[in-house]
């Protein structure tokens, strides 16, 4: 069967699909069967240049509208999205690789969510009054300006959305740069955007590899910078970002602990390592990749957890009885299989899964490791693949010394029928988003980010209409200034 998802053109600039075929090429290719669905052009200067100007302009325009206005906007485009969810999945099941079974619930869902909210959010943006006993000063809550995007493959279309929604709610403009490896669903977030009734060069995507998104964060009339990727990217960008004093939003990799204590529904647990390890095919930021589970119940959890990963249906994602889907690439395949190969190596004693399948297209099989141990190469880099590692631990104390033993911070779950312990051990780790008794569940209303390398501010919730504006504060004088001379 021939898949084709050609876009209009690679840019969405000022209003329309525009193309510049100087561009280097970037083939887009369907993970399951690594054909070639699309072919985009990277963004030349020329291209930048326009999206900075339009985006520019649109955002005196747009930031002048009253929030409810915005707001109208920004709802509209939800239900336009929810309105659309099955194209849209379909078209990030082909550029993901993804299963349609997760992308008709997760993807473009999310988006609308995220749009909906901040949407909502919008009119209700005011400052304070503060009286000054006679003077009184107000605050503005101000938008940043023409803010950069710039996104990971794992999560395209939420990934695009979560960054525009706020950034437009507070009267922001954006340029979004997908990866080069998934470059085809935030242009149809810029076309649902414009039909309803954003200003022309509001949201603006320019593809290309990290060099477009190096000239965005070198650009000195963006203000700010969003970036959804590695810690290494995170570092080059949050580099750039400070050259030109320009706020910033990191959203970076992870290697979060997901703790077991023996008193746990053993089930539930492993329902939420499963999440936790196998949706996306591992490919999720916060994965709870190190699964510390005590070792009274050891034996029992991967005994469980092995018969449940038969459960496992892997195949055509666009088939609705699929549940595992290829990793995006065959780079990442390749990396993940190495993975594998070092946690053999260094002495994991591998469960189940470990290989590549003998179908066409970039698939591995579910892995778990026991026997881990902390110091293992696979327990402490992020692999960023269906690749669990399971490790033992024998009291709490010991546990949060373990799991808080990273250089990352992004997520934790605690599994536990003691709440009491679950909220102590939850207050003691190092992770910006946690979850009791569940795991990877980011509804738009609750902040997402992490600590430590694993990033800097906060996406969704309130939190995030703080990383998008700025305050202004206004002294208002009554009576008449005395000066000294
Ligand atoms: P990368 O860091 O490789 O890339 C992220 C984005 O940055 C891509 O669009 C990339 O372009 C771009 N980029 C690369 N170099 C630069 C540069 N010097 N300046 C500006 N932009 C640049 O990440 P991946 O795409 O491989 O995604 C996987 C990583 O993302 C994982 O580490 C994962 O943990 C993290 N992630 C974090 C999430 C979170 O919310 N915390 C969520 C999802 C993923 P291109 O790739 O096109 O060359």
């Amino acid at each position: 069967m021939t898949l084709r998802a050609q876009p209009n053109a690679s840019h969405f600039v000022d209003g329309f699909y525009i193309e510049d075929a100087a561009g280097s090429p970037i083939p887009v290719l369907y993970p399951a069967t690594g054909q070639e669905i699309a072919r985009l052009h990277e963004a030349t200067p020329a291209i930048l240049e326009q999206a900075v100007a339009s985006g520019m302009r649109a955002q005196r325009d747009w930031a002048a509208r009253s929030g409810t206005e915005r707001g109208r906007v920004l709802r509209r485009a939800a239900e336009i999205m929810r309105a659309r969810n099955r194209e849209l999945s379909e078209l990030e099941t082909l550029d993901t690789g993804k299963p349609l079974q997760e992308t008709l619930v997760a993807d473009a869902a999310s988006g609308a969510d995220a749009l909906e909210y901040f949407g909502g959010i919008a009119a209700a943006l005011t400052g304070e009054h503060i009286p000054l006993g006679g003077d009184f000063a107000y605050t503005v809550r101000e938008p940043l300006g023409v803010c950069a995007g710039i996104g990971a493959w794992n999560y395209p279309i939420q990934i695009a959305s979560w960054k525009a929604a706020p950034a437009l709610a507070c009267g922001n403009a954006m340029i979004f740069k997908p990866s080069e490896t998934t470059p085809l669903s935030a242009l149809k977030l810029a076309e649902i955007l414009m039909e309803a009734g954003a200003p022309a060069g509001l949201f603006n995507v320019v593809q290309g590899t990290g060099s477009v998104g190096a000239a965005l964060a070198g650009d000195e009339r963006i203000a700010k910078i969003s970036l959804t990727g590695s810690v290494p990217t995170g570092r080059k960008v949050y580099a750039a970002a400070a050259d030109g004093l320009k706020h910033v939003t990191m959203e970076l990799g992870g290697k979060s602990p997901l703790i077991v204590f023996d008193d746990a529904d053993v089930e539930n647990a492993i329902s939420g390592a499963i999440l936790g390890n196998f949706y996306s095919s591992g490919q999720i930021c916060s994965n709870g990749t190190r699964v510390f589970v005590q070792r009274s119940i050891k034996e029992k959890f991967l005994t469980r957890l092995t018969e449940r990963l038969a459960g496992v249906v892997m195949g055509d994602p666009m088939d609705e009885t699929v549940n595992f889907g290829p990793l995006v690439s065959e780079t990442q395949l390749e990396k993940v299989l190495s993975y594998v190969k070092t946690g053999q190596d260094e002495g994991a004693r591998l469960i189940t899964g470990g290989n590549r399948t003998g179908r066409e297209g970039w698939f591995m099989e579910p892995t778990v490791f026991a026997d881990v141990t902390d110091g293992m190469t696979i327990a402490r880099e992020e692999i960023f693949g269906p690749v669990m590692t399971v490790l033992d631990f024998d009291d709490e104390d010991e546990v949060i010394e373990r799991a808080n033993d990273t250089e990352f911070g992004l997520a934790a779950a605690v599994f536990t029928a003691d709440l009491g312990r679950a909220h102590r051990v939850i207050g003691k780790l190092q992770a910006g988003t946690t979850w009791i008794n569940t795991y990877n569940l980011t509804p738009v209303e609750m902040p997402f980010g992490g600590v430590k390398k694993s990033g800097v501010g906060r996406e969704n919730g309130w939190a995030a209409i703080e990383h998008y504006s700025q305050m202004k504060s206004v002294y208002v004088a009554l009576g008449k200034t005395e000066a000294p001379y």
